[in-house]
């Protein structure tokens, strides 16, 4: 992840130090760690009526080209709910309605190094979808033309709905 170099609090110098059990950036001034977590995202396997997946082609890094899900992080003060759902607003367009959480799980990014991110199903939707915020394109796929998913994370999501929530299911391996 991108290392850390200044206080957040003073803007002194960090340096490492072995605090509360792992070397920690730390800032002598405050006396205190810059404790470093998981930041939170949210994205949205939606289904149309015929069971199709609505996907996005990123236009942005990382994964430029690729295609992924509706999401994105979480801004202060949102519900996982709610930045899933204006992600999706933001990126095609449509707006949502959250039907359950599909799981929760993290994946290693070189920016963040972990994201935690949750996963929803949304079955009702109100507009058409256009490729908005951070999109090439967006369209639905039927399962058998998903392409390759961007991030391990989403397939994880894409899986989970397959295997548990399709109404024609096919057996998983
Ligand atoms: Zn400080």
């Amino acid at each position: 992840m991108k290392r850390k170099h200044y206080c957040p609090h003073c803007g002194n110098g960090l340096i490492d130090k072995c605090t509360e059990g792992r070397v920690r950036r730390y800032c002598e001034t405050c006396a205190a760690p810059v404790y470093e977590n998981p930041v939170p995202a949210a994205c949205l396997v939606t289904i149309d009526g015929d069971n199709r997946i609505l996907l996005v082609k990123r236009s942005v890094p990382p994964k430029k080209g690729w295609w992924c899900l509706p999401g994105g992080f979480m801004e202060l003060g949102e519900t996982p709910e709610e930045a899933g759902l204006r992600e999706l607003e933001e990126e095609t367009g449509i707006k949502g309605k959250i039907d359950m959480l599909l799981g929760v799980t993290t994946h290693r990014g070189r920016i963040y190094d972990t994201i935690l991110m949750t996963g929803f199903l949304v079955r009702r939707y109100s507009g058409t979808p256009v490729a908005g915020d951070d999109a090439d394109e967006v369209r639905w796929f039927d399962r058998d033309e998903m392409p390759e998913i961007a991030f391990a994370s989403h397939q994880s999501f894409i899986n989970i709905y397959y295997c548990t929530y399709a109404n024609d299911p096919s057996p998983c391996d």
